[in-house]
């Protein structure tokens, strides 16, 4: 059997690490067009600092993640997140606050915060409080997230805490982010419960939530990183696998079904667009950034045949590839639109940084007008990412709410969010150094209605039995739910090709 995967991001590696499981003699090639494997997940180290691109750590409640660090000998390595600041602040005009304690993502686990905090009006808590009496929702009917809040907590809370929050994780338009697909356990709170804080302080209660009511923003305590950087993942799978398997560098550039069966793939050695490189900006800072010096085209195109494929492309890319051979698929698939993100990381000298952070970092609501959609305080976070005496904090600019940044090029980016973030953060001198990627188009963005839409790429999907999908467009976009793709891709080739 020769099987393609396509697409050497944590999907892919996860797809062909299994495959490798379950059908040994197989030929396997794994292809990404980039010259590296990993796909957005890339760890930097520079001058003694840890710095990741994209995905920072993971959760550890959906289990993939732990599970497959344990089974690759990386158990010793996952690192929990600094408990000393399990918590998130918010922007209000300009000026840092600490989110109220126990406000996590979109409900409230403790009362007396909620009442206390600057961030809200007296009118604003009054009608969050107001949401222990509104009727529950008993259908099972999608709807925005934004509508969802608004409905249950009130518009400030929604303006103030939740969309920030939200949009800084999803990168995502919450009047299009669909409630079911994104975070289904609060609609799950409100049936069961009937009103989101009484279901936190049932929790609270019952002792489970203990934990969560001293953090806020996210819940940081489920959280882990690997010690070398989320890039020593990826280089554990991609080392169980034979050398000749990963075809790095090679891009998959049309794809048809031949008569016997098979599939036949037009690959070619990219051009170099997407290799990391250096542009020295100024004598103080230099910037790394992803996005790079101009093609070398190239024409070595080779075809070969294979009789099974998995896609673990962005789902724009699996989608334009599937045109041809399976149409209703390609156009199911284009439905799901895609958001980019900037990530800057900057580097400083401890004494630069004037106050005392008691969060890991901070959120920025629309209403702010600001290019930053959040910060994180990367070495207060995971601490071994600094040198002693150094601070590291990274930037995220784009998403829905600002297409253009995150396309930006580096020199005209960096200026702009170093004004804001000195401003907000009030930090001196110029930093050490900063790095920057641009991840264009690979935040999926799970609109209204997203969950139906899956069934049906799903029941596209399975009337081929030997095409599988895998990747961030479907059952979640974190890491262990890319992980958890990859596994069920070359589980479901697995059954169908070994009968
Ligand atoms: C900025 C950012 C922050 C994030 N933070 C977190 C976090 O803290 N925790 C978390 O759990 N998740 C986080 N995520 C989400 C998570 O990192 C991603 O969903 C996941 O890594 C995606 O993996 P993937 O393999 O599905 O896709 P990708 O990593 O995008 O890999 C797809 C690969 O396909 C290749 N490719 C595309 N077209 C072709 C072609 N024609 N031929 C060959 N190869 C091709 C690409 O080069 C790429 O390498 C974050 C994502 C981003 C962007």
């Amino acid at each position: 059997m020769n099987i393609a995967v396509l697409g050497a991001g944590i999907s892919g590696l996860s797809a062909a690490y299994r495959l490798r499981q379950l059908m040994p003699n197989a030929t396997i090639r794994v292809f990404d067009r980039r010259n590296r494997y990993g796909g957005v997940l890339e760890t930097l180290n520079r001058n003694g600092f840890q710095i990741e691109q994209s995905a920072d750590n993971f959760i550890t409640t959906i289990p993939w993640g732990v599970k497959l660090c344990k089974e690759l000998g990386l158990g010793e390595q996952l690192v929990q997140t600094n408990p000393l600041v399990r918590r998130t602040y918010v922007v209000r005009s300009g000026r840092l606050y600490l989110l109220p304690d126990g406000f996590l993502m979109m409900a409230p686990t403790k009362l007396l915060p909620m009442a206390v905090t600057p961030i809200l009006s007296p009118f604003g808590k009054l009608r969050a409080g107001l949401e222990l009496f509104i009727p529950a929702r008993k259908d099972n009917l999608d709807e925005s997230m934004a509508h969802f809040v608004r409905r249950r907590l009130g518009r400030e809370v929604f303006e103030r805490l939740v969309e920030p929050l939200v949009s800084g994780v999803y990168a995502a338009d919450m009047e299009k982010l669909s409630v079911l697909a994104t975070l289904p356990r609060f609609r799950e709170m409100e049936r069961d419960h009937g009103s989101l804080i009484r279901a936190m302080q049932k929790q609270l209660a019952a002792n489970r939530a203990a934990h969560l009511a001293e953090q806020s923003g996210a819940r940081y305590s489920m959280f882990v990183t690997l010690r070398n950087g989320l890039s020593s993942l990826c280089d554990a799978l991609a080392k169980t696998l034979q050398p000749e398997t990963l075809q790095i560098g090679r891009e998959v550039t049309k794809i048809q079904k031949t008569a016997e069966g098979q599939w036949l793939l037009e690959t070619k050695i990219s051009d170099s667009r997407t290799a990391t490189s250096q542009t020295a900006v100024s004598q103080k800072t230099s910037i790394i950034s992803n996005v790079a010096s101009p093609p070398v085209k190239s024409t070595f195109v080779e075809t070969e045949n294979f009789d099974a494929i998995i896609f673990a492309t962005p789902i724009h890319e699996s989608s334009r590839l599937l045109r041809d051979s399976m149409p209703e698929l390609a156009g199911k698939l284009a439905k799901i639109e895609h958001e980019g993100t900037a990530v800057a990381t900057f580097a400083f000298n401890l004494d630069q940084i004037k106050q005392t952070f008691r969060g890991m970092g901070f959120v920025v609501p629309k209403a702010e007008q600001s290019p930053i959609l959040a910060g994180s305080f990367s070495s207060l976070k995971y601490e071994h990412r600094a040198p002693d005496g150094k601070f590291l904090i990274r930037i995220f600019a784009g998403g829905s709410r600002s297409p253009e940044l995150a396309e930006l090029p580096a020199d005209r980016l960096i200026p702009l969010l170093w004004a804001e973030m000195r401003k907000i953060l009030k930090i001196n001198g110029e930093p050490l150094f900063t790095v920057i990627a641009h991840w264009s188009r690979t935040m999926p963005q799970y609109h209204v209605g997203h969950r139906e839409l899956v069934q049906d790429i799903e029941t596209l999907a399975n009337s081929e039995p030997t095409l599988a999908l895998a990747g961030n467009a479907f059952h979640g976009v974190g890491i262990p739910n890319c992980i958890q793709s990859g596994f069920l891709a070359a589980e479901k080739l697995s059954a169908s090709l070994v009968k």
